[in-house]
């Protein structure tokens, strides 16, 4: 599903991604983590196309993302995003939040687009909230109305970046649910996050990223009990 070989990213002078290189297969989980500043952000972005690369290449569901031929548009179709920020549109209801993008990109009708949205809106367990604006909703809320937008376009890959960090601790767990049952679903997913329980339990792959590079990968059971490299035990003793 994704293809990242020898990716570099400079901002300036500095390496934010150095040759980072990994693959994840479809319907695989992958947990990215790493101190702040370590390129998780970047990486995720750039397989969205949400930023230049200065090196290497992309590939996505057979698309190639850096090929200036590529319609970026149709690949951002097929890749949904979720950020720390929820990003809601504060004077359209959840409701509208959900089928906006369905009617204009998607072309569906009304109708369709609704239903869909209902049909997610339950799924996050929020369909009694369809006429409330976001303002009136609890940070859980909003982020799992969030999920729900995105997984309107009915994406092929999910991107999560730190998707609880700005929750308050009591609506963690609701997020983290959502994300899990779509994980058993089968979804394919990236997500970058500081939560050690979600990436033991879900997690395929753990890969552990400083100063822009890949240090190590492997399954949360290695990376959690003999992890190899002494700059991930610092880190998980810092943070477990
Ligand atoms: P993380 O998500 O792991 O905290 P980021 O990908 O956000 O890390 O950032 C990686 C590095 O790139 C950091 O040193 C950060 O300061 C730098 N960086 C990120 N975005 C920009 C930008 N737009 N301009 C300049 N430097 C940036
Ligand atoms: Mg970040």
């Amino acid at each position: 599903m994704v293809e990242v070989r020898d990716v570099v990213k400079q901002y300036g002078s500095l390496k934010a991604l150095d040759r980072v290189s990994f693959d994840v297969r479809d319907g695989e989980k992958v947990v990215i983590i790493g101190p702040s500043g370590s390129g998780k952000s970047t990486l995720l972005r750039s397989l969205n196309r949400l930023e230049q690369i200065d090196g290497g290449r992309i590939i996505v569901d057979g698309i190639d993302l850096y090929d200036p031929r590529t319609d970026i548009n149709k690949l951002r179709e097929e890749v949904g995003m979720v950020f720390q920020s929820f990003n809601l549109f504060p004077h359209k209801t959840v409701l509208e939040n959900i089928t906006l993008a369905q009617l204009v990109v998607r072309k569906r009708t009304k109708r369709e687009a609704a239903d869909k949205a209902m049909t997610l809106l339950r799924k996050v367990g929020l369909a009694d909230k369809a006429d409330a604006y976001p303002g009136k909703l609890s940070g859980g809320q909003q982020q799992r109305v969030a999920i729900a937008r995105s997984l309107a376009m009915d994406p092929k890959l999910m991107l999560f970046d730190e998707p609880t960090s700005a929750l308050d601790p009591e609506m963690i767990g609701e997020v983290l649910d959502v994300m899990k049952s779509l994980a058993r679903e089968g979804m394919t997913m990236v997500v970058v996050t500081h939560e050690m329980g979600f990436a033991r339990e879900v997690a395929d792959r753990v890969i552990f990223m400083d100063y822009g590079k890949i240090v190590e990968e492997g399954t949360p059971e290695h990376f959690f009990t003999s992890p190899t490299h002494d700059r991930t035990r610092l880190f998980l003793s810092q943070i477990l």
